[in-house]
């Protein structure tokens, strides 16, 4: 059956980057037999140049009817005049929430030819591959009540709820679990179960899920250890999965190990499989429309795609090992680039990850 992809390019380097990642999905569609139609339309500042609002209903609708979004990144200087609730970021927030993106799959891949780039030991981080998976609609980004309030004698109180209910703990460590089946079969659920009784609940949801998944083990830590293990032994993780705050901030301390921020893919999924998927950068207007900027996590966002939502495993090991190869021949963009290396632009950068999968058939 067909899969419909919508191509949201946004600001800033996103166009230059969404183009590279099109070049792929455009030959695997014609080489390769991949069933794909894609769309595009604006987001984020380019759709406030062009509509007046960061989320046009028409590319919201167009959105809500497609088997999975790709997108670039919103944002830039142009528009932060603008009050915060027409900002391009409002765009993007609300196609997670009109989408229901309730699980964020953030990887940390480190390839062991870029192990310098790292700010931890070669040794410690060549050939990382982590895979985080965070809440991303509940916990206490969203618990009520919530706010500042005065009291009678001046004095402020500020205040937010941690809440999660069974069934939200439930669904993102089926998604954990259903992903580390795809990996290596471990789940570490990190939570702060001697602290927080929302995260006892945590833990007790978590570790009844795995009884569903004999053939996956599960561990639990406390997200203080699991801080400190990302940074002391990150290679003993394969799929973490936790709340949407501790998410937040393990997923950034783990992306950055890999200390590259050009070469990071994620996903945002919903119940059925049906994702988002985007590079963890945003529009780097500093080098937009300078055919500087790298366009792998971009791409590598595609793989993610085709393995979590459009179901062709195949395909996505295809572009990785593709990237892997390019790597391997010296190719570098600007801010991956080492002694030694070739330095190349973001076109290049794709046209030579189109040549090494062309080359594996
Ligand atoms: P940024 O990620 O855009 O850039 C940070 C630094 O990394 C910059 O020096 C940039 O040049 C570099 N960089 C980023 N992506 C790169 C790539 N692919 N290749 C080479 N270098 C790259 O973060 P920022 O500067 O804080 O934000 C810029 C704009 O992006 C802001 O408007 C911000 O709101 C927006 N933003 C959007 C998203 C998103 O769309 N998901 C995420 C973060 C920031």
């Amino acid at each position: 059956m067909t899969k419909h992809i919508l191509i949201l390019p946004g600001d800033g380097i996103g166009p230059e980057i969404v183009a590279e990642a099109v070049k792929i999905l455009t030959y695997l569609r014609d080489t390769a037999g991949l069933a794909i139609t894609m769309e595009e339309a604006p987001v984020g500042g380019a759709a406030i140049d062009a509509t007046g609002v960061p989320l046009p209903d028409a590319t919201l609708d167009l959105a809500l009817q497609a088997d999975a979004v790709l997108l670039g990144a919103v944002g830039g200087p142009k528009w932060e005049p603008l009050p915060i609730a027409i900002r391009p970021e409002k765009g993007l927030l609300g196609l997670r929430d009109q989408l229901e993106l309730f699980a964020n799959l953030r990887p940390a891949i480190l390839y062991p030819q870029l192990a310098a780039a790292s700010s931890l030991k070669p040794e410690l981080v060549a050939g990382l591959d982590i895979l985080i998976v965070r809440e991303l609609t509940g916990g206490i980004y969203f618990g009520q009540p919530r706010g500042v309030t005065t009291g009678e004698d001046g004095t402020r109180t500020g205040v937010n709820t941690l809440v999660y209910s069974e069934s939200e703990i439930r669904r993102i460590c089926e998604t954990a679990f259903d992903i580390a089946r795809q990996r290596n079969r471990r789940v570490c659920s990190v939570d702060k179960a001697n602290i927080l009784e929302c995260t006892e609940l945590w833990r007790t949801v978590a570790t009844e899920v795995g009884t569903e998944y004999p053939d996956v083990t599960l561990s639990h830590m406390y997200v203080d250890n699991a801080a400190m293990q990302l940074i002391r032994e990150p290679k003993q993780f394969d799929v973490m999965v936790t709340t949407n705050m501790f998410g937040d901030i393990l997923s950034d301390a783990a992306a950055m190990l890999t200390g590259s921020i050009g070469m990071l893919p994620s996903a945002s999924l919903d119940a059925t499989g049906k994702g988002m998927y985007e590079p963890i950068h945003g529009s780097a207007p500093n080098i937009a429309g300078q055919d500087i900027a790298n366009p792998l996590a971009t791409i590598l966002s595609v793989a993610m795609m085709l393995r979590y939502s459009l179901g062709e495993p195949t395909a996505a090991e295809r572009i990785e090992h593709a990237v892997s190869t390019v790597l391997d021949q010296g190719l570098r963009t600007a801010d991956i680039m080492s002694p030694g290396m070739r330095r190349g632009g973001t076109a290049e950068m794709g046209d030579a990850v189109v040549v090494a999968m062309d080359s594996q058939v």
